[in-house]
């Protein structure tokens, strides 16, 4: 399947080295886009360009850190002429303990990434957009951690819970500027991302056995959140901004009681 408007234009996506961004930087390429790919992870980001063709522009860049946010937008900016689609991604799992336990340091790693990175990455789209006059749109990844409380990752649904608010801010801005901005909410979807959760329960079957009573009953993968992404990007979503999208097989409309007939 492929969206309508995707096809000549260029996307920039963060954390494209891995799971959601890279299956998201495939997609699009996939869809005719031009794309580049950022990640802090240079053989990571290097390999998922190469599978994306002779389109694709491999950026190796923290996105936690200026410099590097205004610089990585600059290369893509100066291979391709300009962007007009972002998937800002990256970010990074949080340790797994409880909130009395957690460290301030631990709790400042995962927020320069997940929250930080975000803010700087939408900063400046909004700057690119602004001073190009060209309309666009933005796709942030939040997740169900974004929507809910879990005691045993604090930093990350504190950064995820940020990035909406981050999100729907640059959505207001960007809309006279005819630039969309929304925030996906995946649950739980087959990525390295899940690594410290999986080993924090005993191991992988311990992991898939936490779907057993969720409505799909599986975990999701990267490509079926890359079709959300692209849609979302593409010009068959043009009354659709400062919203969250929801994609976790079900589990955020199911009743925590567990009440059956
Ligand atoms: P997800 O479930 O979000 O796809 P992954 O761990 O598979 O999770 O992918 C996250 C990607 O984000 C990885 O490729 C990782 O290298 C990248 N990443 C993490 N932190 C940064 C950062 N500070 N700057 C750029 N990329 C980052």
């Amino acid at each position: 399947m492929s969206f309508a408007g995707l096809t000549g234009r260029v996307a920039l996506v963060t954390g494209a080295g891995s799971g959601i961004g890279a299956a998201t930087a495939r997609r699009l390429a996939d869809e005719g886009c031009s794309v580049a790919l950022v990640d802090r992870d240079e053989d990571a980001v290097s390999a998922v360009a190469a599978q994306c063709g002779p389109q694709a522009l491999a950026i190796t860049a923290d996105v936690s850190q200026e410099p590097d946010a205004a610089v990585y937008l600059r290369a893509a900016v100066d291979h391709f002429g300009g962007v007009d689609l972002f998937h800002l991604n990256a970010g990074v799992p949080g340790p797994f303990g409880s909130f009395a336990d957690l460290d301030a340091a631990d709790y400042d790693r995962v927020v320069a990434v997940n929250q930080r990175g975000v803010f700087l990455g939408l900063r400046d789209a909004l700057r690119h957009f602004r001073a190009t006059a060209r309309p666009g749109a933005v796709v942030v990844t939040s997740s169900l951690a974004g929507l809910r409380a879990s005691a045993a990752i604090v930093a990350y649904t504190a950064s995820k819970h940020a990035v909406i608010g981050l999100a729907r801010s640059a959505a207001i801005e960007g809309a006279p500027l005819g630039v969309r901005v929304n925030v996906i909410a995946p649950g739980l979807i087959e990525t390295p991302m899940q690594q410290p959760l999986a080993e924090a329960l005993g191991g992988e079957p311990a992991l898939t056995a936490l779907h057993k009573h969720s409505p799909l009953g599986r975990m999701g993968r990267p490509d079926e959140v890359a079709a959300l992404v692209a849609f979302l990007l593409s010009d068959e979503a043009p009354y659709i901004t400062g919203a969250v999208h929801v994609i976790d097989g079900g589990v955020d409309a199911s009743d925590p009681m567990q009440i059956r007939p």
